[in-house]
């Protein structure tokens, strides 16, 4: 570690500039456009190390913040965060919560070093950006048409389809207008000669059915490098696992699975997990020319409606959990 770095990023280090025009409350904030006042930045050079981390008023970069291309690495992915080198762990006590909104954090490293070439940086700043979560399954929630075709690979054994980078995004890109060509409105990842089932968009996937020994199972695939382990992912794996009721896997599942389960009528519901909707229903899949329809919206008693409900409700402090801290 660099001679003038500071030893952590706990709350007391903190520096705080305030805003002096603060934007007006929103009622139903829509997610990734709504931010908040202000944002951490905590900057870093190679010979000066961390420096103390700072709140500041939201916006003050020559970019916006929230700028695609930095999150995503949207089409110029590859001049874009090369420097992501080093994940940050920032402390609980950054995290401010309230009854009516939980947050998304959404910490980037960006090289600010001010020439070009594949390397290292060696001066960067980390900043942090939050925005309100709200809760996105309703009644009137619709379920999504999924493109499955095997051409396409997100990621790869031994690549970084296991890292939130920016540039597992950009090339994604190019498969999601295909799929919308096809009158889809998400990809349907796949992986391998056996065609595994992978992750929908960029939401892992859950499969509740009965599976091939007759259990009732949820399963979701197994964090081998080419599954993204998402907060949401592992939430529903630990609460469904404390109610008990039904096996939770963490298992391949291949399309001739699936095809053969939707026709043995094994098949419950199909859904995407992840931070921006929470849980999202998969109601068809496009897959060999064949369009699969997933009976998801049929039954009342929806899995994928009850854990939202049970993760909103943990979220906003209704139901008391050891995933929630109020400060
Ligand atoms: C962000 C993301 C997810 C969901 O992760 P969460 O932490 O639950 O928001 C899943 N898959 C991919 C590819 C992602 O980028």
């Amino acid at each position: 570690m660099a001679d003038g770095s500071i030893p952590s990023f706990k709350a007391a280090d903190l520096v705080i500039e305030l805003s002096s025009a603060l934007k007006a409350k929103q009622d139903r904030p829509v997610f990734g456009n709504v931010f908040t006042d202000h944002m951490l930045t905590i900057e870093w050079s190679a010979s000066e190390g961390w420096q103390a981390p700072l709140i500041k008023p939201f916006g003050n970069l020559t970019l916006h913040p929230a700028c695609s291309s930095l999150h995503y690495g949207a089409f110029d992915q590859s001049e874009l965060l090369k420097c992501i080198r080093r994940l940050v762990e920032i402390e609980q006590d950054w995290v401010p919560h309230s009854e009516s909104s939980s947050l998304y954090i959404r910490p980037t490293f960006l090289g600010t070093e001010q020439s070009l070439g594949v390397k290292k940086a060696s001066k960067a700043l980390l900043y942090v950006i939050l925005c309100p979560v709200g809760s996105y399954f309703t009644s009137e929630t619709k379920s999504l048409s999924l493109w499955a075709d095997p051409k396409y690979t997100r990621a790869w054994k031994g690549g970084t389809g296991n890292y939130k980078m920016g540039g597992n995004y950009g090339c994604s890109l190019f498969a999601q207008y295909e799929a919308e060509d096809h009158g889809c409105q998400q990809v349907l990842w796949l992986y391998g000669e056996d065609h595994q089932i992978t992750e929908a968009g960029t939401m892992n996937i859950f499969l509740h059915w009965i599976n091939e020994d007759g259990e009732e199972e949820l399963a979701t695939p197994p964090l081998d490098g080419i599954i993204l382990p998402g907060v949401t992912r592992q939430s529903i794996l630990e609460l469904t696992r404390r109610w008990g009721e039904f096996k939770v896997t963490e298992r391949y599942l291949t399309m001739s699975q699936l095809c053969s389960a939707l026709k043995q009528l094994r098949v419950k519901e199909l859904f995407g997990s992840g931070t921006a909707c929470m849980v999202c229903p998969i109601g068809h899949i496009v897959y060999q020319g064949e369009n699969l329809h997933i009976p998801c919206q049929e039954k009342d008693s929806q899995l994928a409606s009850r854990i939202a409900k049970e993760l909103v409700d943990i979220q906003h402090g209704r139901t008391p959990s050891d995933w929630t801290l109020l400060v």
